[in-house]
Protein backbone atom coordinates (compact mmCIF):
# COMPACT_ATOMS: atom_id res chain seq x y z
CA UNK A 1 0.00 0.00 0.00
CA UNK A 2 1.13 3.61 -1.12
CA UNK A 3 2.14 5.52 2.39
CA UNK A 4 0.09 9.16 2.53
CA UNK A 5 2.29 11.92 1.64
CA UNK A 6 3.56 13.90 4.71
CA UNK A 7 1.48 16.72 5.67
CA UNK A 8 3.20 20.34 5.42
CA UNK A 9 3.60 21.80 8.88
CA UNK A 10 2.71 25.50 9.92
CA UNK A 11 3.97 26.78 12.78
CA UNK A 12 2.03 30.10 14.67
CA UNK A 13 3.87 32.19 17.27
CA UNK A 14 1.34 34.33 18.34
CA UNK A 15 2.14 37.31 21.19
CA UNK A 16 0.33 36.78 24.74
CA UNK A 17 -2.72 39.19 24.25
CA UNK A 18 -6.80 38.15 23.28
CA UNK A 19 -6.20 40.47 20.43
CA UNK A 20 -3.78 38.40 18.85
CA UNK A 21 -4.10 34.99 19.74
CA UNK A 22 -7.90 35.37 18.40
CA UNK A 23 -6.80 36.46 14.84
CA UNK A 24 -4.34 33.69 15.02
CA UNK A 25 -6.86 30.94 15.56
CA UNK A 26 -9.09 32.13 13.20
CA UNK A 27 -6.04 32.52 10.19
CA UNK A 28 -5.34 28.92 11.36
CA UNK A 29 -9.21 27.54 10.22
CA UNK A 30 -9.03 29.72 7.11
CA UNK A 31 -5.85 27.88 6.17
CA UNK A 32 -7.56 24.45 6.61
CA UNK A 33 -10.27 26.02 4.71
CA UNK A 34 -8.25 26.38 1.81
CA UNK A 35 -6.20 22.97 2.28
CA UNK A 36 -7.20 20.07 4.64
CA UNK A 37 -3.70 18.76 4.18
CA UNK A 38 -1.32 20.54 6.17
CA UNK A 39 -1.28 20.39 10.59
CA UNK A 40 -1.16 23.71 11.83
CA UNK A 41 0.33 24.11 15.61
CA UNK A 42 -0.25 27.25 17.60
CA UNK A 43 2.71 27.66 20.40
CA UNK A 44 2.04 29.69 23.46
CA UNK A 45 2.30 29.93 27.23
CA UNK A 46 -0.19 27.47 29.29
CA UNK A 47 -2.49 29.39 30.01
CA UNK A 48 -3.20 30.57 26.37
CA UNK A 49 -3.18 27.16 25.41
CA UNK A 50 -5.79 26.08 27.72
CA UNK A 51 -7.99 29.34 26.61
CA UNK A 52 -7.59 28.48 22.89
CA UNK A 53 -8.50 25.20 23.41
CA UNK A 54 -11.54 25.82 24.87
CA UNK A 55 -12.17 28.19 21.55
CA UNK A 56 -11.68 25.64 19.82
CA UNK A 57 -13.87 23.15 21.74
CA UNK A 58 -16.87 26.17 22.03
CA UNK A 59 -16.55 26.05 17.79
CA UNK A 60 -18.69 22.90 15.68
CA UNK A 61 -16.35 19.75 14.78
CA UNK A 62 -12.88 20.89 16.36
CA UNK A 63 -10.18 19.69 13.14
CA UNK A 64 -7.55 17.59 14.06
CA UNK A 65 -5.23 19.31 12.53
CA UNK A 66 -4.63 22.15 14.49
CA UNK A 67 -2.29 20.91 17.02
CA UNK A 68 -1.51 23.33 20.36
CA UNK A 69 1.77 23.25 22.01
CA UNK A 70 1.86 24.83 25.35
CA UNK A 71 5.68 26.15 26.07
CA UNK A 72 7.00 26.98 29.77
CA UNK A 73 5.60 30.32 31.50
CA UNK A 74 6.01 31.81 34.79
CA UNK A 75 4.78 35.25 35.00
CA UNK A 76 6.01 35.64 38.92
CA UNK A 77 9.20 35.11 37.64
CA UNK A 78 8.94 38.52 35.50
CA UNK A 79 7.81 40.39 38.54
CA UNK A 80 3.77 40.11 36.96
CA UNK A 81 1.09 38.46 38.84
CA UNK A 82 0.23 34.30 39.01
CA UNK A 83 -1.21 33.45 36.13
CA UNK A 84 -0.72 36.70 33.97
CA UNK A 85 -0.03 34.96 30.89
CA UNK A 86 -1.98 37.36 28.42
CA UNK A 87 -2.44 41.22 28.73
CA UNK A 88 -5.71 40.73 30.46
CA UNK A 89 -6.29 42.68 33.64
CA UNK A 90 -2.44 43.96 33.36
CA UNK A 91 -1.90 47.75 33.88
CA UNK A 92 0.23 49.47 31.45
CA UNK A 93 3.59 49.03 33.13
CA UNK A 94 2.61 45.74 33.37
CA UNK A 95 2.00 44.68 29.91
CA UNK A 96 5.38 46.45 28.97
CA UNK A 97 6.86 43.70 31.79
CA UNK A 98 4.55 41.22 29.35
CA UNK A 99 6.31 42.13 26.43
CA UNK A 100 9.95 41.97 27.87
CA UNK A 101 9.31 38.86 29.32
CA UNK A 102 7.74 37.12 25.89
CA UNK A 103 11.38 37.14 25.08
CA UNK A 104 12.04 34.23 27.11
CA UNK A 105 10.20 31.68 25.31
CA UNK A 106 12.81 32.21 22.89
CA UNK A 107 14.41 28.89 23.80
CA UNK A 108 12.09 26.63 24.83
CA UNK A 109 10.45 27.57 21.18
CA UNK A 110 14.18 26.59 19.44
CA UNK A 111 14.10 23.71 21.08
CA UNK A 112 10.50 22.62 20.02
CA UNK A 113 11.37 23.35 16.53
CA UNK A 114 14.52 21.82 16.85
CA UNK A 115 12.34 18.46 17.26
CA UNK A 116 10.16 19.22 14.81
CA UNK A 117 12.81 19.75 12.33
CA UNK A 118 14.36 16.66 13.11
CA UNK A 119 11.24 14.41 12.29
CA UNK A 120 9.53 16.13 10.02
CA UNK A 121 12.45 17.89 7.95
CA UNK A 122 13.31 21.43 7.02
CA UNK A 123 11.29 21.89 3.78
CA UNK A 124 8.63 20.73 5.37
CA UNK A 125 7.97 23.39 7.97
CA UNK A 126 6.63 26.72 8.25
CA UNK A 127 6.85 29.47 11.17
CA UNK A 128 5.01 32.75 11.33
CA UNK A 129 5.58 34.65 14.13
CA UNK A 130 3.53 38.13 15.23
CA UNK A 131 5.79 41.17 14.39
CA UNK A 132 5.91 41.28 18.31
CA UNK A 133 7.30 38.05 18.41
CA UNK A 134 10.09 39.27 16.03
CA UNK A 135 12.56 36.81 17.72
CA UNK A 136 10.84 33.61 15.83
CA UNK A 137 11.92 34.84 12.38
CA UNK A 138 15.79 34.21 13.41
CA UNK A 139 14.74 30.76 14.98
CA UNK A 140 13.20 29.73 11.45
CA UNK A 141 16.44 31.19 9.76
CA UNK A 142 18.43 29.64 12.32
CA UNK A 143 16.63 26.40 10.92
CA UNK A 144 17.34 27.04 7.71
CA UNK A 145 12.39 26.47 7.84
CA UNK A 146 10.31 29.62 6.18
CA UNK A 147 9.37 32.05 8.33
CA UNK A 148 6.66 35.18 7.39
CA UNK A 149 5.43 37.49 10.16
CA UNK A 150 1.62 37.91 10.91
CA UNK A 151 0.04 41.22 12.22
CA UNK A 152 -2.89 41.37 14.18
CA UNK A 153 -3.44 44.87 13.19
CA UNK A 154 -4.48 47.18 10.43
CA UNK A 155 -2.05 48.33 7.35
CA UNK A 156 -1.90 52.22 8.24
CA UNK A 157 -1.95 51.22 12.37
CA UNK A 158 1.23 49.05 11.47
CA UNK A 159 3.18 51.01 9.20
CA UNK A 160 2.76 54.49 11.32
CA UNK A 161 3.49 52.11 15.01
CA UNK A 162 6.71 51.18 13.12
CA UNK A 163 7.25 54.16 11.49
CA UNK A 164 6.96 56.62 14.32
CA UNK A 165 8.58 53.89 16.90
CA UNK A 166 11.43 53.48 14.66
CA UNK A 167 12.31 57.11 13.92
CA UNK A 168 10.76 59.05 16.27
CA UNK A 169 10.02 62.26 13.91
CA UNK A 170 8.01 63.53 16.46
CA UNK A 171 10.79 65.03 18.56
CA UNK A 172 13.14 67.86 18.01
CA UNK A 173 16.00 66.58 18.45
CA UNK A 174 17.90 70.27 19.44
CA UNK A 175 15.69 70.57 22.25
CA UNK A 176 14.05 66.93 23.29
CA UNK A 177 10.63 68.78 22.91
CA UNK A 178 7.70 67.27 20.80
CA UNK A 179 6.00 68.70 17.77
CA UNK A 180 2.76 69.39 17.38
CA UNK A 181 2.54 68.06 14.29
CA UNK A 182 4.56 65.98 12.30
CA UNK A 183 5.11 63.99 9.03
CA UNK A 184 6.15 60.38 9.27
CA UNK A 185 8.32 58.71 6.82
CA UNK A 186 6.08 56.73 4.24
CA UNK A 187 2.99 58.53 4.73
CA UNK A 188 2.39 61.51 2.08
CA UNK A 189 3.77 64.77 3.48
CA UNK A 190 -0.45 65.71 3.07
CA UNK A 191 -0.80 63.51 5.98
CA UNK A 192 0.02 64.97 8.89
CA UNK A 193 0.39 63.26 12.16
CA UNK A 194 0.10 64.72 15.76
CA UNK A 195 0.93 64.26 18.49
CA UNK A 196 -2.18 63.42 20.16
CA UNK A 197 -2.56 60.58 17.77
CA UNK A 198 0.41 58.77 19.63
CA UNK A 199 -0.27 56.67 22.46
CA UNK A 200 1.40 57.91 25.74
CA UNK A 201 4.33 55.49 26.62
CA UNK A 202 5.24 55.95 22.69
CA UNK A 203 5.09 59.65 23.26
CA UNK A 204 8.01 59.52 25.60
CA UNK A 205 10.12 57.72 24.01
CA UNK A 206 13.42 59.84 22.97
CA UNK A 207 15.02 56.09 21.00
CA UNK A 208 17.53 55.69 23.84
CA UNK A 209 15.44 54.43 26.42
CA UNK A 210 14.72 50.81 27.10
CA UNK A 211 11.35 50.43 25.17
CA UNK A 212 12.62 52.67 22.24
CA UNK A 213 15.34 49.97 22.06
CA UNK A 214 13.20 46.83 22.46
CA UNK A 215 10.56 48.28 19.89
CA UNK A 216 13.00 49.00 17.17
CA UNK A 217 15.07 45.65 17.82
CA UNK A 218 11.34 43.60 17.87
CA UNK A 219 10.47 45.83 14.89
CA UNK A 220 13.70 45.23 13.47
CA UNK A 221 13.71 41.52 13.59
CA UNK A 222 10.82 41.07 11.02
CA UNK A 223 12.37 42.89 8.27
CA UNK A 224 14.37 39.53 7.89
CA UNK A 225 11.02 37.78 7.13
CA UNK A 226 9.74 36.58 3.45
CA UNK A 227 6.62 38.09 3.94
CA UNK A 228 4.10 39.87 6.06
CA UNK A 229 0.43 38.72 6.17
CA UNK A 230 -1.89 41.39 7.57
CA UNK A 231 -5.31 41.30 9.37
CA UNK A 232 -6.81 43.68 6.99
CA UNK A 233 -8.94 44.36 3.54
CA UNK A 234 -7.28 44.92 -0.01
CA UNK A 235 -10.18 47.65 -0.57
CA UNK A 236 -10.58 49.41 2.76
CA UNK A 237 -6.67 50.06 3.31
CA UNK A 238 -5.76 51.76 0.48
CA UNK A 239 -3.26 53.98 1.65
CA UNK A 240 -2.54 51.99 4.75
CA UNK A 241 -1.18 49.09 2.19
CA UNK A 242 0.59 51.52 -0.03
CA UNK A 243 2.70 53.05 3.16
CA UNK A 244 3.48 49.49 4.47
CA UNK A 245 4.10 48.33 0.95
CA UNK A 246 6.81 50.49 0.08
CA UNK A 247 8.49 50.97 4.11
CA UNK A 248 8.92 47.60 4.49
CA UNK A 249 9.54 46.16 0.78
CA UNK A 250 8.49 42.56 1.66
CA UNK A 251 5.54 41.01 -0.07
CA UNK A 252 2.35 42.04 2.15
CA UNK A 253 -0.84 39.56 2.10
CA UNK A 254 -4.09 40.97 3.37
CA UNK A 255 -6.22 38.46 4.73
CA UNK A 256 -8.56 39.51 6.77
CA UNK A 257 -10.64 39.93 8.80
CA UNK A 258 -9.59 37.40 11.16
CA UNK A 259 -13.08 37.62 12.75
CA UNK A 260 -15.64 34.51 13.35
CA UNK A 261 -17.23 33.46 10.02
CA UNK A 262 -20.51 34.36 11.30
CA UNK A 263 -19.98 37.98 11.57
CA UNK A 264 -19.25 37.91 7.93
CA UNK A 265 -22.15 35.48 6.33
CA UNK A 266 -25.32 36.70 8.18
CA UNK A 267 -26.36 40.12 6.90
CA UNK A 268 -25.68 43.17 8.36
CA UNK A 269 -27.66 43.92 11.92
CA UNK A 270 -30.43 41.65 10.80
CA UNK A 271 -31.30 39.89 13.93
CA UNK A 272 -31.23 38.73 17.13
CA UNK A 273 -29.35 36.06 18.65
CA UNK A 274 -26.93 35.24 16.07
CA UNK A 275 -25.06 31.98 17.02
CA UNK A 276 -21.88 33.79 17.12
CA UNK A 277 -20.34 33.25 20.44
CA UNK A 278 -18.17 35.81 22.21
CA UNK A 279 -16.90 32.34 24.52
CA UNK A 280 -13.54 32.77 22.80
CA UNK A 281 -11.70 33.80 25.44
CA UNK A 282 -12.48 31.32 28.16
CA UNK A 283 -14.11 34.91 30.21
CA UNK A 284 -16.69 34.75 32.48
CA UNK A 285 -19.43 37.52 31.24
CA UNK A 286 -20.69 40.02 33.13
CA UNK A 287 -24.65 39.58 31.56
CA UNK A 288 -26.48 36.36 30.50
CA UNK A 289 -26.68 36.67 26.90
CA UNK A 290 -30.43 36.34 26.96
CA UNK A 291 -31.34 39.08 29.24
CA UNK A 292 -28.87 41.62 26.88
CA UNK A 293 -30.84 40.50 23.72
CA UNK A 294 -34.14 40.71 25.88
CA UNK A 295 -32.87 44.14 26.26
CA UNK A 296 -31.95 44.76 22.88
CA UNK A 297 -34.90 43.32 20.83
CA UNK A 298 -36.92 46.10 22.58
CA UNK A 299 -35.46 48.74 21.17
CA UNK A 300 -35.59 49.79 17.46
CA UNK A 301 -33.43 49.40 14.85
CA UNK A 302 -29.74 51.10 14.89
CA UNK A 303 -30.67 53.49 18.00
CA UNK A 304 -28.56 51.80 20.22
CA UNK A 305 -25.01 53.01 21.82
CA UNK A 306 -22.45 49.83 22.69
CA UNK A 307 -19.58 51.34 24.75
CA UNK A 308 -16.53 48.89 25.36
CA UNK A 309 -12.47 49.66 25.22
CA UNK A 310 -11.65 46.16 25.08
CA UNK A 311 -10.12 43.47 27.05
CA UNK A 312 -6.61 45.76 27.74
CA UNK A 313 -7.58 49.18 28.25
CA UNK A 314 -9.77 51.23 30.70
CA UNK A 315 -10.26 54.91 31.15
CA UNK A 316 -9.82 56.98 34.03
CA UNK A 317 -11.89 57.32 37.06
CA UNK A 318 -12.76 61.14 36.46
CA UNK A 319 -13.29 59.89 32.65
CA UNK A 320 -15.50 57.08 33.38
CA UNK A 321 -17.66 59.94 35.37
CA UNK A 322 -17.35 62.49 32.96
CA UNK A 323 -19.00 59.51 30.73
CA UNK A 324 -21.72 58.29 32.49
CA UNK A 325 -23.45 62.37 32.74
CA UNK A 326 -22.87 62.57 29.41
CA UNK A 327 -24.56 59.41 28.81
CA UNK A 328 -27.38 60.40 30.99
CA UNK A 329 -27.52 63.66 29.44
CA UNK A 330 -28.25 62.19 26.02
CA UNK A 331 -30.67 60.10 26.75
CA UNK A 332 -29.81 57.58 24.35
CA UNK A 333 -30.44 53.84 24.81
CA UNK A 334 -26.92 52.31 26.15
CA UNK A 335 -25.18 48.73 26.77
CA UNK A 336 -21.54 50.28 28.80
CA UNK A 337 -19.10 47.55 29.77
CA UNK A 338 -17.98 48.49 32.96
CA UNK A 339 -14.26 47.64 33.84
CA UNK A 340 -12.56 48.85 36.74
CA UNK A 341 -10.93 52.54 36.05
CA UNK A 342 -6.98 53.22 35.27
CA UNK A 343 -4.77 52.47 38.49
CA UNK A 344 -7.34 50.25 40.07
CA UNK A 345 -7.06 46.43 40.15
CA UNK A 346 -7.91 45.35 36.38
CA UNK A 347 -9.87 41.76 37.96
CA UNK A 348 -11.30 43.56 41.23
CA UNK A 349 -14.67 43.89 41.94
CA UNK A 350 -16.79 47.10 40.56
CA UNK A 351 -17.29 49.97 43.10
CA UNK A 352 -20.41 51.66 42.98
CA UNK A 353 -18.27 55.11 43.47
CA UNK A 354 -17.06 55.04 39.97
CA UNK A 355 -19.94 56.13 38.72
CA UNK A 356 -22.07 58.99 39.83
CA UNK A 357 -23.92 58.44 42.77
CA UNK A 358 -27.05 56.54 42.16
CA UNK A 359 -26.69 56.54 38.17
CA UNK A 360 -27.14 52.89 37.80
CA UNK A 361 -30.59 53.48 39.44
CA UNK A 362 -31.41 56.54 37.11
CA UNK A 363 -30.28 54.59 33.87
CA UNK A 364 -32.27 51.51 34.92
CA UNK A 365 -34.71 51.73 31.58
CA UNK A 366 -32.48 53.48 29.34
CA UNK A 367 -29.15 51.77 29.65
CA UNK A 368 -27.50 47.86 30.62
CA UNK A 369 -24.79 48.28 32.68
CA UNK A 370 -22.24 45.51 32.34
CA UNK A 371 -19.79 44.36 34.62
CA UNK A 372 -16.66 43.07 32.94
CA UNK A 373 -16.98 41.51 30.10
CA UNK A 374 -19.33 41.21 27.19
CA UNK A 375 -21.05 38.57 24.26
CA UNK A 376 -19.49 41.66 22.35
CA UNK A 377 -19.94 39.71 18.84
CA UNK A 378 -23.74 39.13 19.71
CA UNK A 379 -24.31 42.54 20.43
CA UNK A 380 -22.75 44.08 17.12
CA UNK A 381 -24.55 41.78 14.72
CA UNK A 382 -27.94 43.07 17.25
CA UNK A 383 -30.36 45.38 14.62
CA UNK A 384 -30.60 47.63 17.38
CA UNK A 385 -27.24 48.30 17.45
CA UNK A 386 -27.00 52.26 16.21
CA UNK A 387 -22.85 53.09 16.83
CA UNK A 388 -20.20 51.56 18.95
CA UNK A 389 -18.10 53.66 21.35
CA UNK A 390 -14.32 51.96 21.05
CA UNK A 391 -11.07 52.11 21.95
CA UNK A 392 -10.32 51.62 18.25
CA UNK A 393 -8.45 48.02 18.75
CA UNK A 394 -8.06 46.82 15.40
CA UNK A 395 -10.71 43.57 16.42
CA UNK A 396 -13.25 45.97 17.72
CA UNK A 397 -13.22 47.80 13.94
CA UNK A 398 -13.82 44.96 12.06
CA UNK A 399 -16.10 43.29 14.28
CA UNK A 400 -18.34 46.86 14.04
CA UNK A 401 -17.47 47.93 10.48
CA UNK A 402 -18.19 44.25 9.37
CA UNK A 403 -22.28 44.68 10.75
CA UNK A 404 -22.26 48.53 9.20
CA UNK A 405 -21.66 50.05 12.64
CA UNK A 406 -19.88 53.23 12.73
CA UNK A 407 -17.76 53.98 15.66
CA UNK A 408 -17.22 57.16 18.20
CA UNK A 409 -13.75 56.99 19.28
CA UNK A 410 -11.51 56.82 22.25
CA UNK A 411 -8.02 55.70 21.86
CA UNK A 412 -6.38 54.61 24.73
CA UNK A 413 -3.50 52.77 23.45
CA UNK A 414 -0.65 51.37 21.09
CA UNK A 415 -1.63 51.71 17.75
CA UNK A 416 -5.39 52.61 18.34
CA UNK A 417 -4.35 56.61 17.76
CA UNK A 418 -3.88 55.69 14.15
CA UNK A 419 -6.33 53.67 13.61
CA UNK A 420 -8.91 56.30 14.93
CA UNK A 421 -7.16 58.88 12.29
CA UNK A 422 -7.71 56.41 8.85
CA UNK A 423 -11.08 55.64 10.33
CA UNK A 424 -12.01 59.47 10.17
CA UNK A 425 -9.80 60.69 7.64
CA UNK A 426 -9.54 57.52 5.61
CA UNK A 427 -12.67 56.10 5.95
CA UNK A 428 -15.10 58.27 7.13
CA UNK A 429 -17.00 55.51 9.68
CA UNK A 430 -16.24 57.56 13.05
CA UNK A 431 -15.82 60.68 14.99
CA UNK A 432 -13.10 60.90 17.88
CA UNK A 433 -14.42 61.97 21.35
CA UNK A 434 -11.82 61.59 23.24
CA UNK A 435 -7.95 60.47 23.68
CA UNK A 436 -6.24 58.57 26.33
CA UNK A 437 -6.21 58.83 29.76
CA UNK A 438 -5.90 62.76 29.75
CA UNK A 439 -8.89 63.84 28.10
CA UNK A 440 -11.55 66.06 29.71
CA UNK A 441 -14.80 65.94 28.05
CA UNK A 442 -17.83 67.94 29.45
CA UNK A 443 -21.44 65.98 29.29
CA UNK A 444 -22.89 68.23 26.98
CA UNK A 445 -20.07 67.29 24.47
CA UNK A 446 -20.49 63.69 25.10
CA UNK A 447 -23.96 64.04 24.52
CA UNK A 448 -23.54 66.29 20.91
CA UNK A 449 -21.33 63.35 19.30
CA UNK A 450 -23.84 60.34 20.56
CA UNK A 451 -26.83 62.14 19.18
CA UNK A 452 -24.36 63.62 16.25
CA UNK A 453 -23.90 59.68 15.35
CA UNK A 454 -26.99 57.82 16.39
CA UNK A 455 -29.00 60.85 14.01
CA UNK A 456 -30.60 58.80 11.08
CA UNK A 457 -31.89 61.43 9.21
CA UNK A 458 -31.23 61.39 5.67
CA UNK A 459 -27.76 63.11 4.81
CA UNK A 460 -26.80 64.33 8.27
CA UNK A 461 -23.36 63.52 9.40
CA UNK A 462 -24.82 60.07 11.90
CA UNK A 463 -26.52 58.92 8.27
CA UNK A 464 -23.37 59.21 6.20
CA UNK A 465 -21.35 57.68 8.67
CA UNK A 466 -24.03 54.71 8.73
CA UNK A 467 -24.21 54.93 4.40
CA UNK A 468 -20.01 54.74 4.35
CA UNK A 469 -19.42 51.85 7.86
CA UNK A 470 -22.32 49.71 5.87
CA UNK A 471 -20.45 50.05 2.28
CA UNK A 472 -17.04 49.22 4.11
CA UNK A 473 -19.55 45.82 5.26
CA UNK A 474 -19.83 44.91 2.13
CA UNK A 475 -16.47 45.58 0.99
CA UNK A 476 -15.28 43.00 3.80
CA UNK A 477 -17.66 40.42 3.06
CA UNK A 478 -16.75 40.32 -0.33
CA UNK A 479 -13.25 40.22 0.93
CA UNK A 480 -13.96 37.21 2.06
CA UNK A 481 -16.05 34.98 -0.94
CA UNK A 482 -14.58 32.29 -1.97
CA UNK A 483 -12.57 32.03 -4.73
CA UNK A 484 -13.50 35.79 -5.68
CA UNK A 485 -13.00 37.97 -2.31
CA UNK A 486 -9.42 39.22 -2.26
CA UNK A 487 -8.67 38.18 0.73
CA UNK A 488 -9.84 34.72 -0.04
CA UNK A 489 -7.29 34.83 -2.78
CA UNK A 490 -4.29 36.00 -1.11
CA UNK A 491 -4.47 33.46 1.14
CA UNK A 492 -4.67 31.01 -1.37
CA UNK A 493 -1.66 32.55 -3.05
CA UNK A 494 0.44 32.57 -0.01
CA UNK A 495 0.05 29.02 1.23
CA UNK A 496 0.71 28.11 -2.90
CA UNK A 497 3.92 29.78 -2.11
CA UNK A 498 5.12 29.83 1.53
CA UNK A 499 6.73 26.42 1.35
CA UNK A 500 9.00 27.65 -1.54
CA UNK A 501 12.51 29.58 -2.21
N1 LIG B 1 -14.38 41.59 23.71
C1 LIG B 1 -15.53 40.92 24.11
N2 LIG B 1 -16.22 41.41 25.19
C2 LIG B 1 -15.82 42.51 25.89
C3 LIG B 1 -14.66 43.19 25.46
C4 LIG B 1 -13.96 42.71 24.36
O1 LIG B 1 -15.93 39.91 23.51
O2 LIG B 1 -16.50 42.87 26.85
C5 LIG B 1 -13.61 41.05 22.56
C6 LIG B 1 -13.94 41.81 21.29
O3 LIG B 1 -15.04 41.19 20.63
C7 LIG B 1 -12.64 41.72 20.50
C8 LIG B 1 -11.57 41.62 21.57
O4 LIG B 1 -12.23 41.27 22.78
O5 LIG B 1 -12.63 40.53 19.73
C9 LIG B 1 -10.83 42.93 21.76
O6 LIG B 1 -9.92 43.09 20.74
P1 LIG B 1 -9.51 44.52 20.21
O7 LIG B 1 -8.50 44.31 19.14
O8 LIG B 1 -10.70 45.29 19.83
O9 LIG B 1 -8.90 45.24 21.45
P2 LIG B 1 -7.77 44.82 22.51
O10 LIG B 1 -8.49 44.14 23.61
O11 LIG B 1 -6.79 43.92 21.80
O12 LIG B 1 -7.22 46.14 22.93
Amino acid sequence: MEEAPQRKHIIMLPYMAQGHLIPFLELAYNMLHHNHNLNITIVNTPLNITNLRSAIANRPSPPSQIHLKPLPFNSTDHGLPPNSENTNGLSASQIMQLLKASVTLEAPFRQFISEVVSSEGTSMVCIISDVLMGWGIFVAKSFGVFSYSFTASGAYGSAAFVSISQNLPHRNMADGGTYDEFHVPGFPETCRFKITDVAQPIRDFDGKDEFSRLFKSKSSMNHESKGLLCNTVEEIEVLGLEVLRNYRKIPVWCVGPLIPPKMLTKNLGSDTSSGVTSQRSGKQLGIQPEKCFEWLDSHASRTVLYISFGSENTISETQMIDLAKGLEESKKPFIWVVRPPFGFDPKGDFRPEWLPFGFVDRVKKQGLVVYGWAPQLEILCHRSIGAFLSHCGWNSVFESLSQGVPLIGWPLGSEQGYNAKMLVEEMGVCVVLARWLDSRITKEEISRVINVVLDKSVGRKGDLMRKKATEAGELIRAAVEINKGSSYNALNDFLTRCFSN
